[in-house]
């Protein structure tokens, strides 16, 4: 008796840790409010192992049965929508209600019957194995495709096959004709053990994937404006690190790139407009920017094109053609809008703030020059010695 109410009690102990970890993550991520899904199947599974526990204790075993075999029916189904709100997909939920409902079904139809039969059993578990099935199906169609992904989806599918098996060992060890002997059996301990193990298991899997997709957003959500949803300052200077990286610290050119008189579009027309040409410019820069490159908003109506190639002349069609694209943008309110372009090639072994000061030069050089402009700054400085006119393009 007590090796069977073992493993139902560490079954009820670690869905209750699931339940509190994946709510509590809930609550601390108001962004992914949806894990809660995950927390209510895991406190549907609880009410499983809890019914079992209770049940040798009354003398009315049917609402524990019927809680027995629910509780876990649902928490299980349940998992299936919960990983597709995690992965934001719309979930299966006619698959899900479906499998309930035949599950219901089938409970009603060997209700009474023999419990020791394979017949019995084998519609006793198909359900589960359903719903386990689901969940695998869930996360390969909808989910990231990492490795964590596939291992979930594989245990969940081992989880699948493991419901399928219960009848024939249910058979074999005997499950005891009622609900009230099942627990004193070999194969309760076993059944409990193994599903307990393998629960534990997807459940682990599932925890490690929602907090790597927790900390990805936060990440991604600390290298991006905000506004525009463009890389920020930092993302940049991520960006650039692995381009440096990658190419040995050569064949990299930055651009900044500044709007002309802001200032007065936001004095004449407000903050709002002005926040909405600055999404619009960001739009069109991001449409218009060479493949490979990069584009970010590092300031206020700043932005940044970084290329993974240093040749001037493509650099100057790159640049020249973000101005035209700008040039041409039709705004709501605003007739026109324009931008200053300083561009220079990246040093070996520079760091980000060493060629930005230098594209900085630049684009005071293109203001200077009348704005609406792109002005190379070459890497021996030779605009700052005087041949910056000569380098202006019109
Ligand atoms: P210049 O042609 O010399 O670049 O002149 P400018 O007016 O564009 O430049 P200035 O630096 O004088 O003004 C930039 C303005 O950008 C000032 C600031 O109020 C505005 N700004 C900064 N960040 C934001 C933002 O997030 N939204 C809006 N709407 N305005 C911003
Ligand atoms: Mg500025
Ligand atoms: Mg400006």
């Amino acid at each position: 008796m007590f090796a069977a109410t073992l493993p139902i009690l560490v079954n009820i102990f670690v869905a209750g840790m699931f339940v509190a970890s994946f709510l509590t993550i809930a609550q601390l991520n108001p962004g992914f409010a949806n894990i809660r899904w995950i927390a209510l199947s895991y406190a549907f599974g609880l009410l499983t192992p809890l019914a079992e526990l209770l049940l040798p204790l009354s003398p009315w075993p049917a609402p524990f049965m019927i809680v027995s075999y629910g509780g876990m029916l649902i928490g299980l189904v349940l998992m299936a929508p919960a990983l597709s709100l995690l992965y934001s997909r719309q979930p299966y939920w006619g698959w899900a209600f479906g499998i309930i409902a035949s599950g219901i079904a089938l409970r009603v139809l060997i209700w009474g019957g023999q419990r020791n039969e394979f017949w019995y059993e084998l519609l006793y578990q198909l359900p589960y194995a359903a719903a386990a099935f689901l969940c695998a199906a869930t996360i390969l169609r909808h989910g990231r495709k990492t490795g964590l992904d596939t291992a979930a989806a594989s245990l969940f599918a081992v989880i699948g096959v493991h419901f399928l098996l219960k009848p024939p060992a249910a058979v074999y060890f005997g499950s005891g004709a009622s609900a009230l002997d099942y627990s004193k059996t070999t194969y309760a301990l076993i059944s409990q053990a193994s599903s307990g193990v393998l629960l534990i298991g997807a459940g682990l899997l599932v925890l490690v994937n929602a907090l790597q997709m927790v900390v990805l957003r936060d990440r991604n959500d600390a290298m991006s404006d905000p506004l525009t949803g463009l890389l920020n300052r930092r993302g940049l200077h991520a960006a650039f690190q692995k381009l440096t990286a990658q190419r040995s610290g050569l064949s990299a050119t930055i651009a900044i790139l500044d709007i002309d008189h802001f200032k007065a579009i936001n004095d004449a027309f407000g903050h709002a407009i002005g926040d909405e040409v600055l999404r619009s410019v960001a739009e069109c820069l991001e449409g218009n920017r060479p493949a490979n490159a990069t584009i970010a908003r590092i300031g206020g109506e700043e932005f940044v094109l970084l290329t993974p190639w240093q040749e001037e002349s493509l650099a100057r069609l790159a640049c020249e053609s973000l101005r035209m694209a700008v040039r041409q943008l039709s705004l709501r309110k605003v007739d026109s809008v324009a931008v200053s372009i300083g561009f220079t090639p990246v040093a070996p072994g520079e760091d980000l703030s060493q060629a930005l000061a230098r594209a900085d030069r630049a684009l005071y050089a293109a203001k200077a020059g009348g704005r609406d402009r792109c002005v190379f700054e070459p890497l021996d400085g030779s605009l700052q010695s005087g041949r910056a006119t000569l380098r202006l393009v019109q």
